[in-house]
């Protein structure tokens, strides 16, 4: 059976870093998690964050890619370098991801770990920019196909499950 692994605050688990979760209510995600295809995982639990946390962004300019190549960093608003947990959870979920068998993951858009459209500008200034989080990054390198919480439908259309 194909599965997906989905951000567990789109499940509404209170993983966020301001201790919330994201639920996310769709039809698709009510039958596919009766089935047993999600798996549910949070890169940041992986990589060792306590909830809540300060927030935290990619350095203005820099993308996923130069994190993971160790040419730039994740900072958390008090200016604390958390690059090596991100990229910690990041793999965790890789991991989690190919043991579980999934090629597709839905994952929370805006988030410097599950982001896949955008994230923010790295200034806390709630400005938004084009790019990966860490975790997709690391995913899509992979050859999992990553989709954000408004694409559940679209998933769905490209799926043929079995
Ligand atoms: Fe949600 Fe991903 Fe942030 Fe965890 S790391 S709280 S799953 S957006």
């Amino acid at each position: 059976m194909d599965r997906i692994l989905i951000s567990s605050c789109l499940m509404g688990q209170p993983v966020r870093y301001d201790g919330v979760g994201k639920l996310v209510v769709h039809s698709h995600l009510t039958a596919w998690k009766a089935e047993g295809r999600l798996i549910a995982f949070c890169p940041e639990i992986a990589g060792g964050f306590a909830v809540p946390r300060l927030p935290a962004e990619i350095e203005p300019n820099a993308t996923a890619q130069d994190v993971l190549a160790g040419k730039a960093r994740i900072l958390d608003s008090d200016g604390t370098d958390v690059s090596a947990g991100f990229i910690a959870g990041a793999k965790a979920t890789l991991s989690t991801a190919k043991k579980a068998g999934c090629s597709h993951a839905i994952l929370t858009d805006g988030s410097p770990s599950c982001g896949s459209g955008f994230v923010y500008s790295g200034r806390f200034d709630g400005v938004r920019r084009s790019g990966l989080g860490v975790t997709a990054a690391v995913l899509a390198q992979n050859g999992i196909r990553i989709w954000n919480q408004g694409e559940i439908s679209a998933l769905a259309n490209t799926l043929s499950l079995k």
